[in-house]
């Protein structure tokens, strides 16, 4: 595989040259104070990219997959009861790993493509009068469908419940790409990764706890020992670890996080949600649909694209990455074959959209599928140059 391309997965996403600097560091004592101050600007970064100032951040030598872990046993017991949708591959393996630490999980199944059902929830949670549910998990973006779920929605059904369930928040494919506030939706746990929105090469899982969740940790019986939030925290007041930190990913966080701060937070999530308006322009053109079953569930981070009846979307990953060297995401779970994914997300631009579109337009006329090529390129071509912010005294009119 070429390296010099994009990858068009829904993470690991690219890596900007100066992150892969920021990560190209030589060994530090960990234990100095040199570690201390790497560290407190990427916890303190992430408090500012969730907009949670009240709120504690961890970072763990992990992925997404850890985090939710951490989420689970550091404020659940075995048999403690879960409220969750099962909607799309990563909501259903969240909770597969409920099941596996013992948790009691009233599983709201959902077509694929379907967003986190807040009715039901409100229903659940209204039926539940003894409080059994103990805690609501919401996957706010499902990358395996493109969906994006309404989380303050959510905690609006909590409130009008009056039900004092935590809310548990997967991130990981939207947190530094999409909108995501934690406190005013009332989120107790976010949880995120190193290799999506924060452009890193994979290895944390940082997760975001409210003073709500912490309390619940006192209480909690999940065995715990690597992800214990109070080993870590307790560590972490000293400036360090309770063990081996990732020293050259927190580095790279900070990075991140200034990189991203420099464009701006609300900037960079404009810039995602007009690159994916150009993507969507071009799966319309193509007379294609997307996964997602309506407009207002659109993730500006991933598009799973379904393919037409009879036609097979693994062969497009399959054949895009033989013949061009380009990498797009596959279907999965019950959308195998059924969709492809084109990640937009990450350090992503208009221009390198535009050669994945292109990508995957002659990679569909390869396979035979009913498309003309340049068809998606001219309707993302049109978007982006409508939409183009230009400081050069050019009109923004086509
Ligand atoms: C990528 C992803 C995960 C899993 O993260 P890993 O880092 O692979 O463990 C979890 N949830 C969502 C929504 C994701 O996109």
């Amino acid at each position: 595989m070429r390296i010099e391309n994009p990858v068009f997965i829904p993470g690991p996403t690219n890596i900007p040259e100066r992150l892969r600097r920021a990560v190209d560091f030589p060994t530090i004592d960990h234990r100095s104070p040199a570690f201390a101050k790497m560290f407190e600007p990427a916890r303190e970064g992430v408090k500012r990219v969730l907009k949670a100032p009240h709120s504690e951040v961890l970072i763990f030598p992990s992925t997404g997959t850890g985090g939710w872990e951490a989420a689970i046993t550091n404020t659940l017991s075995p048999g403690d009861r879960v409220l969750a949708a099962r909607h799309g591959m990563f909501s259903r393996r969240w909770i597969d790993l409920c099941l596996a630490h013992g948790l009691d999980v009233q599983v709201i199944d959902r077509p694929w493509g379907e967003g986190a059902p807040v009715d039901a929830f409100g229903k659940a949670l209204a039926a539940d009068r003894e409080h059994k549910i103990k805690a609501v998990l919401v996957t706010h973006n499902e990358t395996a469908t493109g969906v994006r779920s309404d989380v303050a929605a959510v905690r609006h059904a909590l409130d009008a419940a009056d039900h004092p369930a935590l809310l548990l928040v997967d991130g990981v494919s939207s947190i530094a790409s999409m909108d995501f506030r934690m406190e005013e939706w009332g989120v107790d746990i976010a949880v995120t990764g190193s290799q999506k929105g924060f452009m890193l090469p994979p290895g944390l899982a940082i997760l975001g706890v409210s003073p709500k969740a912490l309390a619940a940790t006192e209480k909690a019986g999940c065995p715990r020992a690597f992800f214990d939030f109070r080993a870590m925290l307790s560590a972490n007041s000293a400036g360090g670890y309770p063990y081996t930190p990732p020293v050259s990913l927190i580095r790279g966080l900070a990075e991140a996080i200034a990189m991203l701060e420099e464009e701006g937070l609300e900037k960079v999530f404009a810039r995602h949600r007009r690159i994916a308006e150009g993507v969507r322009r071009a799966v319309s053109a193509w007379g294609l649909e997307l996964c997602a079953a309506e407009s207002s569930l659109y993730s500006d981070t991933v598009s799973a694209v379904r393919v037409p009846e009879g036609f097979d979307g693994t062969k497009v990953v399959t054949l895009a990455a033989q013949k061009y060297d380009v990498a797009f995401g596959v279907g999965l779970g019950d959308v195998a074959g059924k969709v492809f994914r084109i990640g937009h997300l990450g350090a992503m631009t208009d221009v390198m959209a535009l050669s994945g579109i292109a990508t995957a337009e002659m990679v569909m006329a390869d396979l035979g599928f009913p498309i003309h090529l340049g068809t998606g390129v001219a309707a993302a071509q049109d978007y982006y140059r409508q939409t183009a912010a230009t400081d050069i005294g050019l009109s923004k009119a086509a």
